[in-house]
């Protein structure tokens, strides 16, 4: 038996296609700034570094560390099984501009995780959807 998936799921526009396609090939990818070289996340449509419009969806390493985050106990009803669970900024590895994700990580202990933890991108399939999520996980784990 296959249970209905009952937590929200992100809007797929033609502005985020080619991030949702990547996620399904395994791959985090970041717009980089054809002119400069930033990156630029969260996605906006000029470079925050230069303004040009001229952005390149780029795979990015999907290693990081953990910025700030908190550990949810009480959680929504759609969440709820999965609680206590951790919601997290991720400071991403590439530079120079700070680049902070906010995911879930998971495959941890939240009550050992600590800030500056270092951790790694991780693929999520949605059951029964045709859609791929991500979260972090401990860059440690097997
Ligand atoms: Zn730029």
């Amino acid at each position: 038996m296959t249970a209905t998936y009952v937590r929200p799921l992100p809007t797929i526009s033609p502005q985020n296609q080619v991030f949702w396609d990547g996620l399904k090939e395994r791959k985090f990818q970041v717009p980089r700034c054809d002119s400069c070289g930033a990156w630029n996340w969260s996605p906006y449509p000029a470079c925050r570094e230069c303004l040009s419009t001229d952005q390149t969806w780029t795979q990015v390493s999907g290693r990081g560390t953990v910025y700030s985050f908190a550990i949810v106990t009480r959680a929504p009803s759609a969440f709820a099984d999965i609680a206590p669970y951790v919601w997290a900024w991720i400071e991403l590895e590439e530079k120079p501009r700070t680049m902070l994700v906010q995911a879930n990580v998971i495959n941890c202990d939240p009550y050992a995780l600590k800030i500056g933890d270092p951790v790694r991108i991780a693929f999520e399939d949605v059951p029964g959807e045709d859609i791929t999520l991500y979260k972090f996980e401990p860059a440690g784990h097997e």
